[in-house]
């Protein structure tokens, strides 16, 4: 590959449309093929009236992290001022704690800062940055159904040389990009052209949330604990978002089946009000009923396989490549990670042959995505096993590693150092390892928050939960 290329990216959700924003930047060409037909809409009325079918969690609650913030402001910041224009939220975790809890602002503190939005706003903003870039077209209506490909005599593997919409044209292009998230059909896809199969790794989904949208007519409010608040047996989630909306989710396991009863409206109410440090957040106009999504699990897809890549001239790009379950917020997040490492990909790449680029593409993905997926699926798994322990009775086997995760969550309340140190987690400005690794941290975490109770925040126990649900209590 040399030079500027036509690339046809495969799905238009958050990270097709950033990749093609950051790839026409370059000078490429880009054709994104967008199942869904809906035309984008004013950021100002998304939220009432786009349907995006293609993507199952479109009104589901979102929460971009402060990593996402700082690769939009040092990377697209004329999205970054379009997203504040459309009324997104600078959203300023320490700022909003009280000063008993975050210590006071500090120098520096700005950098948790995050920016966020409901996610048909967020989107819209990206759509419309990439209908306004020259060399950007978006096909919406237009599904990918085949690949085209042949079969260079060098590599003896598939090389992609576009694709075939359902209604039958043909597109050819320098580079296949499949962002089509995380129902992405590319196993099948190579399976018909003859590939050797991907390599996957995968998670059972094992959460289901329990969410509600609001509205309020003044500021956020007020954050009495963390955004993410572990209880026993549930994790509440209290998530800010643009235009003075926000929304409030409890998270259980799948397998809690007394738990299903929380969709309903009334019990739902009912047990949110029995959080002291969340319940406030229900005092608002609702704007969505009780919405009930089974969390899908963690999958991570690699196209090199054995050293050798399956397919050469595709790329896999955001959910499609790595997905993150939900609990943690931070898919959208490592899409952007991955969609900015494309664009250097394809600036390093020049003259290369589509082999090293794929085996190039493998080894980028490994080092900016791998260690986030490992580090949620890590997290993820053993807050599932605490819960999961909570409903049965039966604790999960200790764990060193999640135990100090768990002093540091307890350590966020009693040392302002210690909760920065989450945040920085938490809001994907370090890797856990990189953060436990610098001298003193785990004393210091340890002397915060080890030894404190199970759940030191507030909250009911678990039979205090199923009352308030009016569930009955197991004798
Ligand atoms: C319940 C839930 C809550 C979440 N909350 C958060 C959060 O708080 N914070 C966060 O950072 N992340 C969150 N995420 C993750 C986030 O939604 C994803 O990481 C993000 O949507 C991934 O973007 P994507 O562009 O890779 O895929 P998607 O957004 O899934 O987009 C894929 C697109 O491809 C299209 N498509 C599929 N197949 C084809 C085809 N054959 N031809 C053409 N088009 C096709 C689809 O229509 C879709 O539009 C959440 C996810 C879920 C499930």
């Amino acid at each position: 590959m040399s030079g500027a290329r036509h690339v046809l990216v495969v799905g238009g959700g958050l990270n097709g449309l950033f990749a093609a924003v950051l790839l026409g930047r370059d000078g490429h060409r880009v054709t994104v093929l967008e199942r869904d037909p809906a035309e984008v809409p004013d950021p100002d009325v998304a939220w009432e009236v786009w349907q995006r079918r293609g993507c199952g969690q479109f009104r589901l609650p979102h929460y971009m992290q402060a990593r996402f913030r700082h690769l939009l402001e040092a990377e697209l910041p004329d999205v970054a001022d379009a997203l504040v224009a459309a009324g997104a939220l600078r959203y300023d975790v320490l700022a909003a704690l009280p000063a008993a809890v975050s210590g006071g602002i500090r120098d520096d503190d700005d950098r948790y800062a995050t920016l966020t939005a409901r996610r048909p706003v967020l989107e819209a903003v990206v759509a419309r940055a990439a209908a306004a870039q020259a060399g950007v077209a978006v096909r919406r209506g237009s599904t990918v159904r085949t690949l085209l490909a042949g079969h260079p005599a060098r590599s003896g593997v598939p090389h992609v040389t576009g694709v075939v919409t359902a209604d039958g044209e043909e597109l050819r292009a320098d580079l296949v990009v499949d962002a089509s998230g995380r129902r992405s059909t590319l196993r099948a896809l190579l399976a018909d052209l003859g590939a050797a199969a991907p390599a996957e790794e995968q998670e059972d989904g094992g959460f289901v949330y329990y969410c509600r949208h609001f509205k309020g007519s003044g500021p956020m409010p007020e954050l009495r604990g963390p955004v993410q608040q572990w209880y026993d047996s549930v994790t509440i989630l209290t998530l800010p978002a643009d235009n003075g909306t926000w929304s409030v989710t409890i998270v259980g396991s799948a397998r809690d089946k007394q738990l299903r009863a929380l969709r309903e409206l009334e019990r739902w109410t009912a047990v949110m009000r029995s959080y002291p440090l969340a319940a406030h957040w229900i005092d608002a106009e609702p704007i969505t009923g009780v919405d009930a999504f089974g969390g899908p699990g963690d999958r991570l897809r690699r196209l090199v396989v054995d050293g050798r890549p399956v397919v050469t001239g595709l790329l896999a790009v955001g959910d499609a490549a790595a997905f993150t379950n939900p609990s943690l917020g931070r898919g959208a997040s490592i899409g952007l990670l991955h969609a900015l490492r494309l664009r250097e990909l394809l600036r390093s790449v020049d003259g290369a042959d589509p082999q090293e680029v794929a085996m190039q593409w493998a080894e980028d993905t490994a080092t900016a995505v791998e260690p986030w997926y490992r580090a949620t699926v890590g997290t993820s798994r053993s807050r599932l096993a605490d819960i999961e322990g909570d409903r049965t009775g039966a604790p999960a086997a200790p764990d060193d590693r999640w135990a100090l995760a768990k002093a540091m969550s307890a350590g966020t309340r009693k040392d302002p150092v210690v909760l920065r140190m989450q945040l920085e987690i938490a809001g994907m400005l370090a890797l856990p390892p990189e953060v436990f690794n610098r001298e003193g941290a785990v004393e210091r975490v340890l002397a915060a928050g080890g030894g404190a109770p199970r759940y030191p925040l507030p909250g009911p126990d678990r039979a205090a939960l199923l009352a308030a649900a009016g569930l009955a209590v197991p004798a």
